[in-house]
């Protein structure tokens, strides 16, 4: 099951040792040639394009295992975790604690059927759990709040019911949802030899926090920057007001470390950080630029929509949901930098550059 060697791989600071066990599920771990303790990449498996979701395990002698962003509940990774706790005796040891770069479901689903398991604290920002409790909490508004946002901006009527009935299909993998111990920016936690630093970055996800270890120059990146994948950055109803913008600050923010080394919340491993950085700036600044030409006529976030990316039956509703909230976060930002100006026409807005 060993995977190709990448390019460069002989140079990073951390080698690769391949862990054995079923196609369900892949496990890595990574030493760094300074010492610290290993980290487990897990590859627990997800039920969408991206296939899986990187957990990882980090062990402190005398506690047990820190865990970070468990994956989404389901069956296959149910099964998943009982073999990765077999193969790294984790039910022999214990879970210190649970950690959360952020609320999305993938990375938060597991965290409170592993809490019940072990009856260990879960970390997560404040802003991450309320919005975790809006889209999935026994009161949500989410779900009702994002179908009118999506009609408001030209979405058709049938879109109310598709995103209803998509956003609370979420429910029962995250169910149950944990309880909850707060987890600040600036916070210092201490597992497997080392020092990490929390880094609050917006955008991706409200709350979202990074783990970096300066000695190790290792930053737990979560989905703020990822390799190979163009990190979704949503407009949500009474979230961010301005996604775009907190998310390329937050890449500012992450761009002034010295990162040799990054895990990321999907995909693989990579020493790139600050290039990744760089091309992520820049992909959204074409992007920003590519929409400006659309909005000569009055246009809806909708028909940009879908000259842009597509639009439902092209995409499916999970997709179309990513590439609305895509579409407006983009708006958003051409009109914050004072570029165009949204009218209502009918009850629908409108776009245009002024
Ligand atoms: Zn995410």
């Amino acid at each position: 099951m060993s995977i190709e060697a990448q390019e460069g791989e002989d140079q990073w600071p951390y080698k690769r040792k391949d862990i054995d066990l079923s196609d369900n599920v892949k496990v890595i771990g990574w030493e760094h040639h300074a010492g610290g303790g290993i980290i487990y990449q897990i590859q627990v498996p997800v039920p969408n394009a991206l296939r899986w979701v990187n957990a990882y395990a980090l062990y402190t002698e005398g506690k047990g295992y820190t865990i970070i962003d468990p994956g989404m509940r389901t069956v296959e990774a149910e099964q998943a975790w009982a073999e990765v706790y077999h193969a790294l005796d984790i039910s022999g040891q214990r879970i210190e604690q649970i950690i959360l770069t952020h609320y999305h479901p993938d990375h938060l689903g597991l965290a409170g059927w592993m809490q019940e398991q072990h009856r260990c604290p879960v970390y997560l920002s404040k802003v991450g759990y309320d919005h975790a409790s809006r889209m999935w909490g026994k009161n949500r508004t989410m779900s009702t709040a994002m179908g009118e946002l999506f009609t408001l901006h030209g979405a058709p009527v049938e879109t109310l019911m598709q995103i209803y009935g998509h956003m609370e299909s979420f429910v029962a993998q995250v169910t149950p949802l944990p309880a909850i111990s707060w987890l600040e920016e600036g916070d210092q936690l201490f597992f497997a030899e080392g020092q990490w630093q929390a880094i609050e970055t917006h955008g991706h996800a409200p709350g979202h926090m990074a783990l970096w270890n300066a000695e190790l120059g290792t930053l737990i990146a979560g989905d703020h920057v990822l390799p190979r994948i163009t990190p979704n950055v949503s407009f949500l109803p009474d979230s961010d007001p301005e996604p775009l913008h907190s998310f390329m600050e937050g890449l500012d923010r992450l761009h002034q470390l010295p990162v040799t080394f990054a895990f990321p919340g999907h995909r693989y491993p990579f020493a790139h950080f600050h290039a990744r950085i760089e091309y992520l700036l820049q992909h959204h600044e074409e992007r920003l630029l590519s929409f400006m030409e659309e909005l000569h006529l009055p246009t809806t976030a909708y028909a940009l929509c879908a000259s842009t990316f597509g639009v439902p039956p092209q995409l499916s509703v999970h997709e179309f949901r990513f590439a609305m909230g895509e579409t407006l976060a983009h708006l958003i930002e051409l009109r914050r930098r004072g570029l165009i100006q949204e009218r209502e026409w009918d009850g629908v807005r409108q776009w245009q550059i002024l």
